[in-house]
């Protein structure tokens, strides 16, 4: 790894969809990123393009183990730590809900630690899912949130409201300087095919011409925010010199139902997919929409990206994507640890 007098930027889960999207954005601001990731769900692939760029670096490791001693080498200063690892879509945090909960708590306490040690500024992902199924709408960061803790969602939804804890406690006994984002559903290029989510999904059965799934009768709503538009909220939040009052929502107040949704790429897509029914998931929120006046006035962010933008940006990836799928050969980058270590 590089010299020990260059600041560093460590992105965990860096490999992942909105991962992947941050590095970029930090690579293009000039900064030296080091990506951190075990490769559960993110892919090689989103970072293939920085493979050769001296900014860049990668460590394969899993948080909710011990980290690595490399992370904690002297010759490294971490000025700021993104913590963006956990599977995110419910298919997959769901399939090993016992680590999805210890990435969680586990691998926000060692970054909370590793920060501490470094003097970083530390920005921890959280989700709109600590709200669970909202009783108030939209959303604002002062709702506790209505989460079933024994239910097939709590390992995220409670995993990350514990991690909030451990980061608002790391404030209070002023160990670290942390913010919190809790982060709405984003869509874009990069989002796993085979993530169960609603956008990939529809999208993807949309240029297969299979039918399209709507799980209950559709009703229920999102607010889907383009990826450029959150990566940009999280690099404001972490470069924001004040202490937020609190966590900060990051996500897109358009809100819309599963079906519009459906029905909105149907006919970007031109695809005449059926729409069928299938059963609505246990603990699916009804509602989502968040509040943003926080991030407003605190960033001066808001999305820019309008859904139909959005939505062509993305349908136009995929349909690359599955003209020409990545072959699961070799992997692209080392498995473990960096070039230049
Ligand atoms: N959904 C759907 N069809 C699908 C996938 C998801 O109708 O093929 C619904 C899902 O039940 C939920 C909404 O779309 O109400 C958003 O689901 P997603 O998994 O994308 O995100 P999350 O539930 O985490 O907000």
């Amino acid at each position: 790894m590089r010299n020990g007098k260059t600041k560093l930027v460590m992105v965990v889960g860096g490999a992942g969809f909105l991962g992947s999207h941050l590095c970029d954005l930090l690579i293009s601001e000039g900064k030296q990123v080091i990506c951190v990731d075990n490769f559960q769900t993110g892919q090689r692939d989103n970072l293939r393009h920085l493979q050769r760029d001296p900014r860049f670096d990668m460590i394969e490791a899993d948080i909710a183990e011990p980290l690595p001693a490399s992370l904690s080498s002297e010759r490294l200063h971490f000025s700021e730590i993104y913590n963006m690892a956990c599977a995110a879509s419910p298919r997959h945090y769901q399939a090993d809900p016992e680590h999805t909960m210890l990435t969680c708590v586990l691998g926000t306490r060692s970054l909370l630690r590793l920060a501490e040690a470094n003097g970083a500024r530390f920005l921890q992902a959280s989700t709109s899912e600590i709200y669970g199924d909202p009783e108030t709408h939209p959303q604002r960061e002062d709702y506790w949130g209505h989460v079933n803790p024994t239910g097939p969602r709590a390992c995220y939804d409670e995993g990350k409201r514990a991690a909030e804890t451990l980061a608002f406690d790391f404030i209070r006994a002023g160990r670290a300087e942390v913010r919190v984002a809790r982060i709405f559903n984003t869509y874009g290029p990069r989002m796993c095919a085979d993530d169960g989510r609603v956008v990939s999904n529809v999208i993807c059965q949309a240029l297969a011409s299979e039918d399209i799934t709507i799980y209950g009768d559709g009703s229920q709503t999102r607010s889907f925010c383009y990826v450029d538009d959150l990566v940009d909220g999280l690099a404001r939040l972490m470069a924001c010199g004040t202490e937020p009052p609190g966590a900060v929502n990051l996500g897109n107040p358009v809100e819309l139902t599963v079906l519009d949704l459906a029905e909105r790429v149907l006919t970007l897509t031109g695809s005449r997919s059926r729409i069928v029914h299938r059963p609505l998931p246990v603990d699916d929120p009804r509602r989502r929409r968040p509040d943003i006046s926080r991030a407003k006035a605190l960033l001066g962010w808001v999305p820019r990206v309008s859904l139909q933008a959005g939505l062509e940006a993305t349908v136009a990836w995929f349909r690359r994507e599955m003209a020409h799928p990545v072959l699961p050969t070799q992997p692209a980058l080392p498995a473990t640890a960096s070039r230049a270590d």
